[in-house]
C-alpha cells in the first residue's frame, strides 16, 4: 500500500508539473501568433479566385526531410500556422547547408526586386506600370501554369527589360523531393510555357518554391543551364500584412547586393503593389537598382 500511495503520490505531482508547463506553453503560444489573429481578424488574405500559393511554410526541415506531400502545400496564406511564421526565409539566417548553395545576392553592391508566383492580370500590369515609372528593372520568377494563361504578361515583362525565372509549373513545394526524372519534367515544361510566349528570352534562374531546396532539384536546375536563387530580404507580403508592414520590413532590411522577394500573384497582392510604390522612391535614390543578369557566373 505504500508503494501505491507513494506512486500515486508521485502521479500527482507530475499531473500538477505537467499542467503547469502546458499553461506555460499556452501562453507562449498565444504571443507567438498575434499575425495570424490579426489576418483572421481583418480578413485580409480571404480571397475564393485565382491560383494561391505561399512560398515558405511548407517545409519544417528543407535539408533532406520530406517536405511534405502535395496536400501538405497549404493552398492560402492563411493555412499558414504560427509555427511557420518566422520561418520564412530569410536567407540571411539559412545555412549553406540548407540552400544547397542557392544564390541569396546580386553579387555586386546593386540590389535585386523579385516577384513571384505570377504573373497575375490583377497585380502584375500594376507593378509592370508601377517599375516602369522609377524606371526600375526587376526580375519576374513566374509559374509555369500561369506563363501558359497569361503569355500576354509574360511578354509584357520581357518587353520592359525585366528578367525571368523559372519558379516551376504549378508551384510545387515538394518539387526537390521527387526523382529527378519529376523534377526536369516540371521544370522543363515550364521554360517551355515561358518560351512559348517570349522565344529568346533567357531563362537563367530558377527558385524552388517556398525555398525548399534540395540537392537534386538544384542539381537539376543547374544542370537544365539555370541558377539556384534564393533571396536576403523577406517582407512575407505573402501573408498580406498591408503596404505599411511590408514597405517597413524591405526598407529597413535592404541592403547592397541583396535580393528582395515579393510577390504579383498567388492571393490578394494589392498589399504588395501598394508597398511598391512606398518603397521605390526611397529604394531608387539609396541603390541602383537591377534585374538579376542574364548572364549569372
Ligand atoms: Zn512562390
Amino acid at each position: 500500500m505504500t508503494r501505491v500511495s507513494s506512486t500515486a503520490r508521485a502521479a500527482g505531482i507530475v499531473t500538477v508539473v505537467v499542467a503547469a508547463l502546458l499553461g506555460s506553453a499556452y501562453v507562449l503560444g498565444r504571443s507567438l501568433v498575434p499575425d495570424q489573429a490579426q489576418q483572421h481578424a481583418t480578413g485580409v488574405t480571404t480571397e475564393g479566385d485565382g491560383p494561391h500559393y505561399a512560398d515558405q511554410p511548407a517545409e519544417k526541415s528543407p535539408a533532406g526531410a520530406p517536405a511534405g506531400t502535395p496536400t501538405d502545400i497549404p493552398t492560402t496564406g492563411q493555412s499558414a500556422g504560427p509555427t511557420e511564421a518566422g520561418q520564412d526565409g530569410s536567407g540571411r539566417d539559412a545555412g549553406g547547408d540548407k540552400l544547397f548553395g542557392a544564390h541569396t545576392g546580386t553579387g555586386s553592391a546593386r540590389l535585386a526586386l523579385t516577384f513571384d508566383d505570377g504573373p497575375d492580370p490583377r497585380y502584375t500590369p500594376q507593378v509592370l506600370t508601377t517599375l516602369r515609372e522609377y524606371g526600375v528593372k526587376a526580375t519576374f520568377c513566374v509559374v509555369g501554369e500561369n506563363a501558359q494563361n497569361h503569355p500576354d504578361l509574360i511578354q509584357a515583362i520581357v518587353a520592359d527589360g525585366h528578367t525571368l525565372c523559372n519558379h516551376s509549373w504549378q508551384h510545387d513545394i515538394a518539387l526537390g523531393n521527387r526523382s529527378a526524372d519529376k523534377i526536369r519534367a516540371d521544370l522543363v515544361r515550364t521554360n517551355e510555357a515561358i518560351r512559348a510566349a517570349v522565344p529568346d528570352a533567357p531563362i537563367v534562374w530558377y527558385r524552388q518554391p517556398g525555398g525548399a531546396w534540395t540537392y537534386p532539384v538544384v542539381s537539376v536546375c543547374t544542370g537544365l543551364g539555370m541558377t539556384p536563387l534564393h533571396w536576403s530580404v523577406d517582407p512575407s507580403d505573402w501573408q498580406a500584412p498591408g503596404a505599411s508592414k511590408i514597405a517597413t520590413t524591405v526598407l529597413a532590411q535592404a541592403e547592397p547586393g541583396g535580393v528582395v522577394l515579393m510577390h504579383d500573384a498567388g492571393g490578394d497582392r494589392q498589399g504588395t503593389v501598394d508597398a511598391l510604390r512606398r518603397i521605390l522612391p526611397e529604394l531608387s535614390t539609396r541603390y541602383e537598382l537591377e534585374a538579376l543578369p542574364t548572364d549569372p557566373t
